[in-house]
């Protein structure tokens, strides 16, 4: 491994470096502190104070100045190797702390680091979506500038497109802010009835489906109660309902069930339209993520944020979102959410 003296200032730099640092001093501090306080308490008990030489005679009646010497180059030779073991000790701290402080520092900094990055790509993410519709609202405004005379029809048709590309802005700043809060207390958590949920979900699409002639047929029990946020859930079935009705073609049919499954809701969402390729499924949950098919149709509009919120809604309700879909013969979405006590 190759050392440079940049990598090494910008390693010294890095917050790991830093909160290692912190970790070692602390662990240093302890350990020279420990050690002073030894060596101190160590040596005041070795140089205690010898008795009288008449006290030695008893032992060696002829000697006892000699004994004494001997004594205290004893006592200084335990002083030296006191000294010397403490140092060892200390910079045997120094190595082990670094190594550990290192392994510390990283543990520590892992999740915050994926959290700054995640915060990072979403950030990215969201403006580049953003430059599309308003590249195409400058573009626009600034061709109709350039243009002499603007004709009352031209006028209008151009305000008529900007206003739906300022109705997508919105639902894109709706959908990132919806992604962005985290927290889970806002909902307000209670008793609600499944087809009260599917009905409400089926109101809100039901104009797009009858302009594409897409029928949506419901078989929900009026008996099933789940526990959850209303307006979120209604969320989540509006756009698993849109998203079935936007990939399904003309004259096709969507199903919506529901039954109770060990202790849990399933509210299912089956359409018989283009369906999902295998490659597409483990993705389509994230993110801005678009299947190829989506993202090059003229039809289907988006911007790949539905499935991720519905996903991060059931999430916060304690329950799962999951898909099986055949390329060209439909998907199924299905949802379960916990059932509520009986009343
Ligand atoms: P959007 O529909 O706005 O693109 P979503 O997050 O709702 O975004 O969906 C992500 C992708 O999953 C879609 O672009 C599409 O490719 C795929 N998808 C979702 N629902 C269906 C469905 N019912 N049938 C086929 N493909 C679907």
């Amino acid at each position: 491994m190759k050392f440079s003296m940049k990598s090494i200032v910008t390693f010294a730099e890095s917050r790991i470096a830093r909160l290692a640092m912190s970790y070692l001093a602390i662990i240093m501090i302890m350990s020279i502190g420990f050690s002073v306080v030894f060596y101190n308490t160590s040596s005041n008990e070795l140089g205690r104070k010898l008795p009288p030489p008449s006290f030695f005679s008893k032992y060696q009646d002829n000697a006892p100045t000699g004994y004494r010497i001997y004594v205290n180059e004893r006592v200084e030779q335990g002083r030296e190797h006191l000294f010397t073991n403490l140092i060892l000790l200390n910079f045997l701290a120094l190595v082990a702390g670094s190594y550990l402080s290192y392994l510390l520092a990283e543990r520590t900094l892992e999740p915050i680091e994926q959290a700054l990055e995640a915060q990072a790509r979403f950030a990215s993410d969201a403006s580049h979506e953003l430059r599309t519709p308003l590249a195409a609202i400058q573009t626009e405004n600034e061709v109709a500038l350039r243009k002499e005379h603007l004709s009352e029809e031209r006028a209008r048709e151009l305000l008529q497109s900007n206003v739906e590309e300022v109705k997508k802005l919105r639902e894109l700043a709706e959908g990132l802010l919806r992604l962005a809060r985290e927290d889970s207390s806002e909902l307000a958590m209670k008793s609600l009835a499944v087809s009260d949920i599917t009905t409400e979900a089926m109101n809100r699409v039901i104009k797009i489906a009858q302009l594409k002639d897409v029928e949506i047929t419901e078989a929900v029990p009026a008996k099933l109660h789940m526990i959850g946020d209303q307006p979120s859930l209604v969320q989540v079935v509006s756009v698993l309902l849109d998203n079935a009705i936007k990939y399904s073609h003309e004259k096709q049919h969507i199903y919506i069930t529901a039954e109770e499954q060990g202790g849990f809701a399933c509210i299912s969402i089956r359409d018989e339209g283009r369906g999902i390729a295998p490659e597409h499924l483990p993705k389509i949950f994230d993110r801005f993520y678009r299947a190829d098919s989506a993202r090059s149709s003229q039809d289907t509009s988006g911007y790949g944020l539905g499935l991720s919120i519905a996903y991060k809604i059931i999430k916060q309700h304690g329950g799962t979102i999951s898909v099986t879909s055949a390329l060209g013969h439909g998907s199924t979405f299905t949802i379960k959410l916990p059932l509520a006590p009986e009343a």
